[in-house]
């Protein structure tokens, strides 16, 4: 069979980083989505995708499913190496196409679809909590949805040692186009949408394009990745397509913010801050910061903190008043709690407890098998 194939990854509307990637060259394609504070998500992503492309020019009969085992055990490795990348972790929907058939891996929350005869088949299942609720009857379709917590994964790559792959083989036609993409597509563009989208355009990359824009219509909040496959009658020349740029180099992600300028800064902070906070009104500041609480990170487990997240001149505006059993490490792989790290503000003490108690029975759910 001959592939024709079209691919784009967007930041969206909403975020700063986009931690999703992409990889396309022949007879392997994939989509990998980050997750975990600062560089986390984009640093397992791109890792995951680079460990697969390596590992399939070195052996074209590879295992997918150790070839997953390989790549989650160099992200845990990556992350357990630097303290700045705890938590960081990835989905993964991975196809080879062998021949009349493709074979997919796949853990996570990112998806393949097919289309065949103008209907859409979704060809993955969603390794989420609220798909496993659905599964076990415990809510609607139209429920998980909506759910608060419907991004939370059940699996991805970089939480454990030991992960479950789904391995599985699907039989190819002329005409079927695959999808495969994030969940900053789905979680937007309906599968009719998607599916109207994919029987009108009929040129991979515009059909990729549109998608895109497609989900920024829809408020963008995500990252948002697609790689569109095109399966046609013929053979595919022995060397594939010419090797396309398999993962979006750096210049084509979008940028951090140049590094302000230093020293008026510094200066802001050293002599002005203090001196406001000092002669004009330190009373009033402390009794503020007192009174404000946040959930945030002590010794790698989750802690409750009284003051605000931040630090003036070198002086912490905050006291430590209690640290979990809960480990950060766990909390931050739950999306909800990505920026755990930064600080997450309550209003008042019991409404950090509240966020606390939230975290820990979402750290339940997500290990419940
Ligand atoms: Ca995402």
């Amino acid at each position: 069979m001959k592939v024709r194939v079209g691919a784009t990854t967007d930041v969206g509307v909403a975020r700063e980083q986009n931690e999703d990637a992409y990889l396309v060259r022949a007879p392997i394609y994939a989509v990998a989505d980050g997750m975990g504070g600062h560089q986390g998500g984009e640093v397992a992503s791109q890792l995951a995708l680079e460990v697969l492309d390596r590992m399939s020019r070195e052996d074209h009969e590879l295992d997918l499913r150790s070839a997953v085992r390989d790549a989650n055990r160099q992200v845990l490795e990556r992350a357990s190496g630097d303290s700045s990348l705890s938590g960081m972790g990835t989905t993964l929907t991975l196809l080879r196409v062998e021949g009349p058939r493709v074979r997919l891996a796949h853990v996570g929350d990112s998806r393949a679809y097919l289309l065949r005869d103008d209907e859409l088949r979704q060809l993955t299942d969603d390794h989420t909590l609220v798909n496993r609720m659905v599964q076990e009857g415990k809510l609607t379709e139209n429920e998980a949805k909506i759910h608060p917590h419907r991004s939370i994964l059940t699996r991805a790559l970089g939480v454990d040692g030991d992960i479950e792959v789904d391995i599985f083989t699907v039989d190819l036609d002329a005409g079927d186009r695959i999808l495969l993409c994030s969940d900053g597509l789905t979680s937007i563009v309906s599968d009719d949408e998607i599916r109207t989208v994919l029987s009108s355009q009929a040129d991979p990359q515009e059909a990729c394009d549109e998608l895109v824009s497609a989900a920024n219509r829809g408020g963008g909040p995500d990252n948002i990745t697609v790689v569109v496959l095109d399966i046609d009658e013929g053979e595919e020349d022995e060397d594939g397509p010419p090797p396309e740029e398999p993962i979006p180099s750096p210049e084509e992600r979008p940028r951090e913010a140049a590094p302000r300028a230093r020293w008026p800064r510094r200066v802001f902070l050293w002599v002005l801050v203090p001196l406001v906070l000092v002669i004009g009104g330190l009373l009033v500041a402390r009794a503020y910061i007192g009174s404000q609480w946040f959930v945030g990170i002590h010794d790698g487990n989750v802690a409750l903190f009284r003051g605000l997240p931040a630090e003036i001149a070198g002086f912490d505006l905050y006291t430590l008043v209690e640290r979990t059993d809960l480990s950060a490490a766990r909390a931050v792989a739950l999306q909800p709690y990505r920026d755990l790290e930064d600080g997450i503000t309550a209003d008042g003490e019991d409404d950090a407890r509240e966020v606390i108690e939230q975290i820990e029975e979402d750290l339940e759910r997500s290990l419940t098998p």
